[in-house]
């Protein structure tokens, strides 16, 4: 399932959205970050600049609802900047809204970031030792205070050597006085596109998390910002720089394949959709199971459903309806009506399900708390036998890298066989696609993706990785 109720749990995910040379560009940033809500829905911000001033709009919310046409018509420039995130639960959460921006002697900057800075907590330790002092607890804003102190004489040079600083995972979107400069980590863990519109007065560039977000603004997507890469669309057009060489082996995270891109998206050179829909066929081989319908939990389950059903032969049907308007705001009867979270978004249409064989199929399997619920709503449907299929691994290690899962400790696969799992989730069979499979199915031929949620081996070194287990990231 995805976004929304009852997953507070996940916090941390973020997109991230950039444009030069458009006399809307705040407009074009609201419209990329609505195409990009799905990447995080607490809080979402908007820089705009027109090469002097820097206007930022940022608040709690969806970027639809943030942005009407009084507050864009406040934020003039022909660049633009835009971040949508959840954020941290509580009164600072719109402190730690993005993107942020800074005045010091090298100019105007503000930054926004999808990824996690793995040794932020370091950085920042030793920068408030020199004397920073920072306003949030996000580790973005240690981007800025480096750019800040940095003796380099110009803005690009200033923030490659910030940027030379940082472990872990960014994709990073800047205004830098009259240009707009973007840049991936040289693992490339979080994606960043690069797109084009051809406007009389020449071109205008644009960048963002996802290839969905051009598709709103009838930009082209011409490449990838490459891991280790920095991009500057500025007054002399795009130049492409290497702030680093790229990591010998780069680590793209799989699980923007398996879970939280758009299906309609192109990412890491790859359609989305055509990854799910492989995954569910690779699924169906390895763990078929003789059914009478396969049913996907909506949204997310989909296109692996869809695969599984065209491989087994098994009909796919809409078993489960997804509402689309849940916000935060129901409050749960204190009378004992069960599973509310889960009926809120999710209702089984019983015709279609009584007296049947089902295959659910669903992304991935977390804590395990919500498809035991499913489970039983679909049971309490009528079916006769339920046999849950994950078009991943079983989840094993937290992300570090900018997906927001749970500690270890409440990962259900991190401490259960399958067995138990399938016992706690009460359904007749569970199977998992394989890691070989899923590799496939992304076609990882040279090992460019990230997997340690599901190996526990982590790309890069971890500071602190005790710790971190058994912590939030803190962003
Ligand atoms: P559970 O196993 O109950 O913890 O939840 C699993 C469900 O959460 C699956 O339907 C996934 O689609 C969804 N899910 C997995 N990872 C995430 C994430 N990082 N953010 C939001 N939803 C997620």
């Amino acid at each position: 399932m995805s976004d929304g109720l009852p997953f507070d749990k996940f916090k941390e995910e973020c997109g991230v959205f950039a444009v030069y040379g458009h006399p809307e560009a705040a407009n074009l940033a609201h419209l990329g970050l609505h195409a990009l809500q799905h990447r995080g829905q607490e809080s979402a911000g908007i820089s705009a600049s027109d090469g002097k001033m820097v206007y930022t709009h940022k608040s709690m919310g969806h970027a639809a609802d943030i942005f009407t046409a009084g507050v864009l018509n406040r934020l003039p420039g022909h660049m633009a900047i835009g971040h949508t995130r959840y954020s941290t639960a509580g009164d600072t959460a719109i402190l730690n809204a993005q993107p942020f921006s800074v005045d010091c002697h090298k100019g105007k900057i503000a930054v926004a970031h999808n990824g996690n800075i793995t040794n932020a907590r370091e950085l920042r330790r030793d920068l408030e030792l020199a004397g920073s002092i920072f306003q949030a607890s996000s580790d973005t804003e240690v981007v800025l205070h480096l750019v800040a102190r940095s003796g380099q004489p110009t803005l690009e040079t200033a923030l490659r050597e910030a940027l030379l600083e940082l472990d872990g995972a960014y994709s990073l979107v800047f205004l830098a006085g009259d240009r707009v400069i973007v840049a991936r980590d040289p693992h490339g863990f979080r994606p960043l596109a690069i797109g084009r519109m051809n406007l009389p007065s020449g071109p205008a560039y644009v960048f963002a998390s996802e290839t969905c977000a051009f598709d709103l603004i009838d930009a082209h997507h011409i490449g990838d910002v490459e891991p280790g890469e920095m991009v500057i669309a500025g007054p002399q057009g795009l130049t492409r720089q290497y702030f680093t060489p790229p990591a010998k082996k780069t680590s793209q995270c799989v699980f923007e394949h398996v879970y939280f891109s758009r299906p309609d998206s192109v990412v890491f050179g790859r359609s989305v959709h055509q990854s799910r829909e492989m995954m569910g066929r690779l699924l169906s081989q390895e763990c078929p199971v003789d059914a009478d319908v396969v049913v996907p939990i909506p949204d997310s389950g989909v296109a692996a459903a869809l695969g599984y059903s065209h491989a087994s032969g098994i009909p796919f049907r809409h078993g489960l309806i997804r509402n689309h308007y849940v916000g935060r705001t129901f409050i749960e009867p204190s009378q004992a009506i069960r599973d509310f979270g889960v009926r809120l978004k999710l209702n089984p249409v019983r015709e279609l399900l009584a007296g049947k064989r089902v295959i659910l199929v669903d992304d991935s399997l977390v804590r395990g708390t919500t498809s035991q619920k499913i489970v039983r709503m679909v049971r309490t449907a009528g079916a006769k036998e339920v046999h849950l299929r994950i078009s991943c691994p079983p989840t094993i290690s937290p992300c570090f890298y900018g997906v927001d899962t749970p500690t270890k400790r409440e990962l259900i696969a991190a401490n259960q066989s399958v067995e138990e799992i399938r016992q706690f989730i009460g359904c007749d069979t569970l199977a998992y696609l394989s890691i070989e499979q899923l590799t496939t199915a992304v076609e990882d031929t040279d090992r460019r993706y990230c997997y340690a949620c599901y190996t526990g081996n982590y790309p890069t070194p971890l500071v602190n990785i005790e710790d971190l287990m058994n912590s939030r990231p803190n962003r």
